[in-house]
């Protein structure tokens, strides 16, 4: 019998975005690395999933749990990755345990489905033929506005932001690329999306305009002309 390792992705937010096949994996799986299990209960309760979960993160424990899955796999068990949203490695936790599946021969499988930069894309309005995505930019503004400009190529510029950040992040893309067209994809999925777009200055102007900025983002920056 050979064992596999399965990348699932899940939902950014409805829960309703997950495939048959993802649900029949995690159901079949012998336990399931997650980023965080309780977060990912509500999911497996949503569809009657009672296999174990056995959290994982790029800090926690990491080698320990990589060792055994390892071995588990190797000893013919199928077991699943996922993250708290969307396609796990994706800004998400999980690479290193690909990274040393891909060393060791064995097996490793996606299971695709929903991820927050792919949704917003497709929606956005803004050319899907070549993007560049940065994941999250750094911290401090002079890396931003590095990072944003060696990205400048010619391609829909995208990026993970969270509502503490996103103004910030906003005046490094003015100040690295210019007053340029950008599309806020917030909280896919979820009740409250929305796409706010405009110039930069424009996109702030309505961000501020709320009582408060919340939920999740992806940013798209409309490629120079
Ligand atoms: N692995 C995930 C994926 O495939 O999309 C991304 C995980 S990353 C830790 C989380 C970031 O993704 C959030 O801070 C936000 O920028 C973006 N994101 C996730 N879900 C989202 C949603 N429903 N709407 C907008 N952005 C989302």
């Amino acid at each position: 019998m050979s064992g596999a390792l399965f990348v699932v992705a899940t939902p950014i937010g409805n829960l309703s975005d997950i495939t048959f096949r993802a649900v029949e994996t995690l159901k079949r799986s012998a336990y399931v690395l997650a980023e965080s299990p309780h977060h990912s209960k509500r999911l497996f309760e949503a569809y009657s999933i009672d296999t174990p979960l056995v959290k994982y993160n790029d800090d926690y424990r990491v080698e320990d749990i990589i060792d055994r899955a390892v071995e588990d796999v190797k000893g013919g068990l199928e077991i699943s990755l996922i993250s708290d949203a969307g396609t796990p490695t994706i800004s998400d936790p999980g690479y290193r345990i690909v990274k040393r599946f891909r060393d060791e021969g064995l097996r490793v499988e996606p299971i695709p489905g929903a991820s927050a930069l792919i949704a917003a894309l497709s929606a956005s309005g803004l050319p899907t033929d070549k993007f560049v995505f940065l994941g999250f930019l750094p911290k401090t503004s002079g890396r931003r506005v590095n990072v944003l400009r060696s990205a400048d190529i010619d391609a829909t510029i995208i990026f993970y932001e969270s509502p503490n950040r996103i103004i910030k992040s906003l005046l490094s893309v003015k100040e690295a690329l210019g007053d340029r067209e950008v599309v806020i994809a917030r909280e896919l999925t979820k009740v409250y999306e929305e796409f706010i777009t405009g110039g930069v200055d424009e996109v702030i102007d309505k961000l501020k305009a709320k009582p408060s900025i919340k939920g999740e983002f992806v940013v798209l920056v409309r490629k120079h002309v």
